[in-house]
């Protein structure tokens, strides 16, 4: 069990982020849930966990795209004993046409925040002897797809930032990982499941077999509480030797 260990989750009010909140709570985890967002239904989630685990739970607002930001958040969770690296944004475009803007954000959300986070979390996983950093790559931190050249290169970096943040923490009750899913069924996936239907001139149901998931061969997404439960492994014992590696969860995408 996770009980009296604090999970600061970050990008969480949504998918991916949400399911390993959720599932490191079920676990006994205390959760700080995070986006960039002030409005009371984030506030209300971190009471609806709360209400549904029996743990502590609370929101606090960060935009990571900002290092202070980032560094305030762990800050203000006064405790970090395990650290999840999770938000992200995408923005597809071939590279002469991507706008220095998007490149710019992509690499400060998805990257350079996780850089800041881990910085302020590592001190406080010493001092209580013991720590988890999940980072949410991709399977493209592993291999690329044309016109997404800050998203995959954001996820390249975070997989070597994964490697030399287990290498400092290596003789320590420390372990530092990325979680590699494919496509996964959140509701920013969802919602442009009917739109390429139409574009495509496809049922939903071809648009997801022959489009979205082309590159997973299970032909199916993998779902928030998987990438959650994979989470909760990295935070047991069981896994108190694997450091410093990746582990897909993405129907065989990176095995093709
Ligand atoms: P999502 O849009 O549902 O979640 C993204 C989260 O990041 C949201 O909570 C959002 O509020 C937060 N966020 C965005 N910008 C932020 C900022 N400036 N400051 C703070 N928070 C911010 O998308 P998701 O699919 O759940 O993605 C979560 C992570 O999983 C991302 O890192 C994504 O790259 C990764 N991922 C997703 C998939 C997939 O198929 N959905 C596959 C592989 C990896």
């Amino acid at each position: 069990s996770l009980q009296g260990k604090t999970a600061v989750i970050t990008g969480s009010n949504s998918g991916i982020g949400l399911g390993v909140a959720r599932e490191l709570a079920r676990a006994g985890a205390d959760v700080v849930i995070n986006s960039f967002t002030d409005r009371d239904e984030d506030h209300q989630l971190a009471a609806d966990i709360a209400k549904e685990f029996g743990v502590t739970a609370r929101y606090i607002k960060a935009d990571l795209s900002k290092g202070a930001e980032a560094r305030a958040l762990i800050e203000q969770a006064g405790k970090c004993d395990i650290l999840v690296n999770n938000a992200g944004i995408q923005h597809v475009s071939p590279i002469e046409d991507f706008p220095v803007e998007k490149w710019d954000a992509i690499i400060a959300i998805m990257l350079t925040s996780a850089f800041h986070t881990t910085a302020v979390a590592l001190p406080m996983m010493r001092k209580a002897g013991w720590g988890r950093v999940v980072n949410i790559a991709s399977a493209h931190g592993l291999t690329a797809s044309p016109y997404k050249s800050a998203y995959v290169s954001a996820k390249h970096g975070v997989v070597g930032l994964t490697k030399v943040t287990a290498l400092e923490t290596a003789k320590e009750d420390i372990t530092v990982n990325a979680i590699c899913p494919g496509y996964v069924k959140t509701p920013l996936v969802e919602a442009q499941i009917p739109d390429t239907a139409k574009e495509y001139n496809m049922t939903e149901e071809e648009v997801i077999e022959k489009v979205i998931l082309a590159r997973q061969p299970s032909k199916e997404f993998a779902t928030v509480e998987q990438i959650g439960g994979t989470a909760v492994f990295l935070c047991s014992d069981a896994a108190a030797q694997i450091t410093g590696t990746t582990i897909s969860v993405d129907g065989g995408w990176t095995a093709l």
